[in-house]
């Protein structure tokens, strides 16, 4: 087991915890329950910071944090971070917020600026072509390796900041208002503040009351194609638009090209790890589809080749719970789920960890209450928008109707302007300070 930082004996004598409920929903948790033991050879750990998960949301929430001059502990389920999950697209407000949190330029030189994006149609005609420079000149687009990002957020970590093999398993108040996790392995970690960053499967946001993100309709593949000797492909980001289906694909590095297949299907469908199924379900639903795609297919490793049926969670106005109780606040796909077609997943969870970190370096003094509360107004303003819109989009990608697909494809594609499109991506936000 990995060592933790500021590792001590707890004392329990001032933090009872209330419930010994599995992530007991928020309404229960003011209710008190007297532990009887500490399980016998559990560690018990006593930290201001906890974050939960070392995805990255997590690990960009510590990174902030530590420019702030804020210690954090990240407690992560799996054995190591995890290198899994492809590629993804950034677009220029990840980039200035990588920037701003000092790593944004020891991962440029690994991935290439991509250029443009060209549209076609199933049969392989051009429908629309774009270059994201004309739309706006201050626009940055790169796909980045989320092996390579993780790695590099690790390395401007101090070092054991990540405890690695640390499921939380529960989630207690305390009487001294600290937060009281139990992991799996039985260790008890009592933190002033917990920052759920646990993804969409988040045991923190179940414990504030969330409910688990809803299946929008579409599963998509996705795998990272590997080409030793290089590929060919321009720095473009091509997507091929069929009827109840859609494709695209982006080199990522001189020999590396993401691509993604989305599909619909009426549930989730069983979960699906085989490669050779992935591979085999993608080449036939492309069969007749452009030429390189199938080539990209045949190129991706059985390790880089995932299926994800695309979830989100609309955060309604009085309805949806608050992202914080007490000292207890989520982050990213914890709090807001949305489906991928703006490609803005993981941009808002580097925003929020951002903007999350300066709340609570200006709340030293403070309250953290009020911190986090702040935090959730001003970041809950952007999210939920785009959460609607980038659904609605996947909605309209993924018509069947032959005559409204043509509709889409010969009209409305024609009329669409690129810059308009990506006003989103405009992010302004206060520069990392120390209070
Ligand atoms: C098909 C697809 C394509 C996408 N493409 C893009 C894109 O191009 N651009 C973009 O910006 N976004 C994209 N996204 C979205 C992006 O991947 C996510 O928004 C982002 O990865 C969220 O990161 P996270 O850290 O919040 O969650 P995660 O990456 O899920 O990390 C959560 C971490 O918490 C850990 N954890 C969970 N439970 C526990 C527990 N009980 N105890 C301890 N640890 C725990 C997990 O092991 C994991 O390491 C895409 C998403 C999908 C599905």
């Amino acid at each position: 087991m990995a060592a933790a930082s500021s590792l001590s004996l707890h004392n329990w004598s001032q933090a009872l915890p209330l419930r010994r409920n599995r992530f007991p929903r928020v309404e229960n948790h003011t209710k008190f329950t007297r532990l009887r033991t500490i399980r016998a050879g559990g560690e018990v750990l006593k930290e201001d910071i906890i974050v939960v998960g070392a995805g990255i949301s997590g690990l960009a929430t510590s990174l902030s944090l530590h420019r702030l001059g804020m210690k954090s502990l990240v407690l992560e389920q799996a054995e190591s971070l995890r290198t899994g999950g492809t590629s993804l697209t950034l677009f220029k407000n990840g980039w200035q917020v990588l920037d701003e949190m000092g790593i944004g330029d020891d991962l440029r030189p690994h991935f290439l600026e991509i250029q443009g994006m060209i549209v076609k149609s199933s049969g392989g005609k051009e429908l629309r072509s774009f270059r994201f420079k004309d739309e706006d000149k201050s626009q940055e687009v790169r796909p980045v390796e989320r092996r390579v990002l993780l790695e590099t957020f690790e390395s401007h970590l101090p070092p054991a900041t990540i405890r690695f093999s640390s499921e939380v398993s529960s989630i207690n108040k305390t009487r001294n208002g600290e937060t009281l996790l139990e992991l799996v392995d039985g260790t008890r970690v009592s933190a002033k503040i917990v920052i759920g960053c646990d993804g969409i499967r988040s045991p923190v946001a179940r414990w504030l009351g969330f409910s688990k993100p809803n299946y929008v309709g579409h599963v998509a593949i996705r795998g990272l194609a590997y080409y030793p000797d290089g590929h060919t492909l321009q720095p473009n980001v091509t997507y091929v638009y069929g009827r109840g289906s859609r494709a695209g694909y982006v080199p990522v590095s001189p020999t590396k090209v993401y691509w993604f297949l989305c599909f619909n299907s009426p549930s989730p469908g069983p979960r699906i790890t085989d490669p050779s199924v992935l591979k085999e379900q993608s080449r036939q639903m492309t069969m007749d589809w452009p030429i390189d795609l199938q080539d990209i297919i045949n190129h991706t490793p059985d390790d880089m080749i995932i299926r994800t049926p695309l979830v989100d969670r609309w955060l309604w106005p009085s309805i949806s719970p608050p992202a914080s109780s007490g000292s207890v606040v989520v982050v990213g796909d914890a709090w807001h789920p949305m489906t991928p077609n703006l490609g803005q997943g993981a941009c808002c969870a580097l925003e929020d960890s951002l903007v999350l970190a300066g709340k609570l370096a200006g709340a030293v003094s403070g309250s953290i209450k009020e911190a986090l509360r702040s935090y959730e107004r001003e970041r809950w303003a952007r999210i939920f928008p785009l959460t609607v819109r980038a659904n609605l989009v996947g909605a309209v990608l993924q018509l069947e109707n032959p005559m409204v697909c043509a509709l889409r494809d010969n009209v409305l594609l024609k009329m669409v302007r690129l810059g308009p499109m990506l006003e989103h991506t405009n992010f302004k936000f206060e520069p990392l300070k120390r209070s």
